[in-house]
C-alpha cells in the first residue's frame, strides 16, 4: 500500500541524514586553501578506441540482442523484465502530484561541497550534485596532486526540461555554482533524458576544462552540435571497454621558471588556453612535472528508454558505467593495493509489475548478475531509489525505475560493498511524496540484511569516501 510520509517519519529521515553528513564536515580548511588543487587541470588525457568486453553469455549471435538493426541506430531492451505497463496507469498517475514539504530544507540538507580534500586520497571520493549527478574522484596516484575525476549525469539548469521557462523546477538548489565544480576529466552519460543530459551544462564544463564525454550510442549527432570536437565525444554501445589514461600534474614543487610566477599560461590538448592566477578562480595547469595513470571505463547495461523528443524513442541507447582504478603502487608495507572499483547505475528499472501481478512471480533484469558476475565487486555503486510511478494509491513497480525494495537487490546483484543513493531529492517526476525514497531505502535494507550504513543517503554537496 501507499503510505504518505507522516510528520514523525520527516523527522527520523531528517535525522539520519544530518547525522552522516555533520560528522564530515570540515572545519579547519576553507575553499581558498583548496582551490588550487581543485582547479588544476590534467597535462593531458588520451583515450582509447573501444574494446568490445568478453561477454559472460557466449551465446550472443552476431547483432547484439539489444539492437533492433543490423546498422545499431535503434535499440531495445532484451529482457522479459520490460513490458510497457497500459498508457491509462500513466495518464491516472499525472494527477497524484506530490506537494512539497515547506521544511524541505532541514530535510534534505545542502552543503557547500569541499570535494572531499580533507578525506584519505587512496579511497574514491564521491559528491552528490542533485538526482544523478555524482562527482567521483579516484585515489590519487602516488606524488599526484589529485586523482582523475569523473562527473556522471551533470545537469544544474533550474528546470529538468527542454525549456527554462516550462516544466519541473527544483525543489532543492544545486549544491553549489556550475563554475565551482572542480576540474573534470571526463564527463560520463547514461542517457539522453533531461534530468540526465543537460545541454548548458555540458557545454559550459566542455569550454572550461576541455573534458572527454562519454554517451551511449546514438548521441554523437548530439554531442558534436555542442560543438564538442571529434576528438572528445564518445559513444559507446553495452559492455565495450575504454582505457582512459591522464597525465596529471605532480605535487612536487614547480621547477623555476623565468615567468611571472603569478600568472602561467598554456595551452591544453583541446588548444584551449587555460591560466592559473593568485585569484583561484579559473582552471590552473603549473609547470609541475606529471605523474601518469589510467583507469578503464565499460559501458554497462540497464533496463530503460532514451529519448530528447517524442519521435526519437529507442533511437539512442541508455545504460550504466563501470569505472575501474587501472593504476596500483606500492603504498606502503602492505604492497600493491586493490585497484577501486565504481559502478553508476544511471536510469534503470528492475522489473515490470503491472496492476494485480504477483511481484513473486514477475521477472527480474538479469543484467544486474551478470554485472556483478563479470566485475566481482564495487567498492562504491552509486544506484538510483527514486521516481517510481504510483497509480490511485497502489505503487506500480515500472519498467524503467526502481522502487527502493529493488535498488537494494541490485545492490546485492552487482555485489556491491557499499553505496550511496541517487535519483531522488530533486524535482518532482512522478507521484511518489518526495521524502519517501531515504525512507523506504532504510527499511528495505534491514529487511534484505544489508548492515545500516553500507546502503547510505548523503546530504547535497556532501563528499564521501569509500
Ligand atoms: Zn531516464
Amino acid at each position: 500500500m501507499r503510505r504518505w510520509l507522516t510528520g514523525r517519519t520527516s523527522v527520523q529521515v531528517h535525522t539520519w541524514i544530518k547525522k552522516s553528513y555533520q560528522t564530515r564536515s570540515i572545519s579547519s580548511l576553507t575553499l581558498k586553501d583548496m582551490s588550487s588543487a581543485l582547479r588544476t587541470m590534467a597535462y593531458d588525457v588520451v583515450v582509447s578506441n573501444p574494446i568490445r568486453a568478453p561477454r559472460v553469455d557466449p551465446g550472443q549471435s552476431a547483432r547484439p540482442d539489444h539492437h533492433l538493426d543490423d546498422a545499431a541506430t535503434r535499440f531495445k531492451n532484451p529482457w522479459a523484465s520490460f513490458q510497457f505497463p497500459p498508457a491509462v496507469q500513466f495518464a491516472k498517475a499525472i494527477f497524484h502530484s506530490p506537494s512539497v514539504p515547506k521544511n524541505i530544507a532541514e530535510l534534505i540538507p545542502v552543503i557547500k561541497p569541499t570535494w572531499g580534500v580533507d578525506l584519505n586520497p587512496n579511497e574514491v571520493k564521491a559528491t552528490w550534485l542533485g538526482h544523478a549527478c555524482y562527482l567521483v574522484e579516484l585515489p590519487t596516484p602516488k606524488g599526484a596532486t589529485r586523482g582523475p575525476r569523473i562527473i556522471f549525469d551533470p545537469v544544474f539548469s533550474e528546470r529538468c526540461s527542454p525549456f527554462q521557462r516550462v516544466g519541473p523546477a527544483r525543489y532543492t538548489p544545486t549544491p553549489c555554482k556550475l563554475d565551482e565544480i572542480p576540474a573534470i576529466d571526463a564527463i560520463v552519460i547514461s542517457h539522453n533524458h533531461y534530468d540526465h543530459t543537460d545541454s548548458s551544462t555540458i557545454s559550459f564544463l566542455y569550454k572550461r576544462y576541455s573534458p572527454h564525454v562519454f554517451m551511449p550510442l546514438g548521441n554523437k549527432p548530439y554531442l558534436l552540435s555542442l560543438q564538442i570536437p571529434e576528438s572528445h565525444a564518445h559513444v559507446r554501445d553495452w559492455w565495450e571497454e575504454t582505457l582512459v589514461s591522464i597525465s596529471l600534474p605532480s605535487s612536487a614543487p614547480a621547477k623555476s621558471t623565468n615567468q611571472d610566477p603569478d600568472v602561467t599560461k598554456e595551452s591544453n590538448p583541446s588548444g584551449m588556453t587555460s591560466s592559473s592566477s593568485s585569484s583561484g578562480d579559473e582552471p590552473v595547469n603549473s609547470k609541475a612535472e606529471s605523474v601518469q595513470t589510467s583507469f578503464k571505463l565499460t559501458f554497462t547495461p540497464g533496463q530503460h528508454v532514451a529519448n530528447r523528443g517524442p519521435f526519437d524513442r529507442w533511437k539512442s541507447l541508455w545504460g550504466s558505467w563501470v569505472v575501474e582504478q587501472v593504476h596500483t603502487e606500492d603504498k606502503s608495507e602492505g604492497g600493491l593495493i586493490q585497484p577501486k572499483k565504481v559502478y553508476f547505475a544511471g536510469d534503470t528499472g528492475y522489473r515490470s509489475l503491472l496492476e494485480g501481478q504477483d511481484i513473486d512471480l514477475a521477472p527480474t533484469c538479469p543484467a544486474f548478475k551478470e554485472i556483478g558476475e563479470k566485475f566481482g565487486s564495487f567498492d562504491l555503486a552509486l544506484i538510483p531509489i527514486g521516481y517510481v510511478q504510483l497509480w490511485i494509491g497502489v505503487t506500480l513497480i515500472d519498467h524503467m525505475h526502481v522502487h527502493p525494495s529493488e535498488s537494494v537487490r541490485i545492490f546485492q546483484d552487482v555485489n556491491a560493498k557499499k553505496a550511496l543513493a541517487m535519483h531522488w531529492g530533486t524535482w518532482v517526476l512522478t507521484t511518489e511524496p518526495v521524502m519517501e525514497p531515504p525512507e523506504l531505502l532504510k527499511e528495505e535494507a534491514k529487511k534484505i540484511g544489508i548492515p545500516e550504513g553500507d546502503f547510505d543517503i548523503c546530504g547535497l554537496g556532501e563528499t564521501r569516501s569509500f
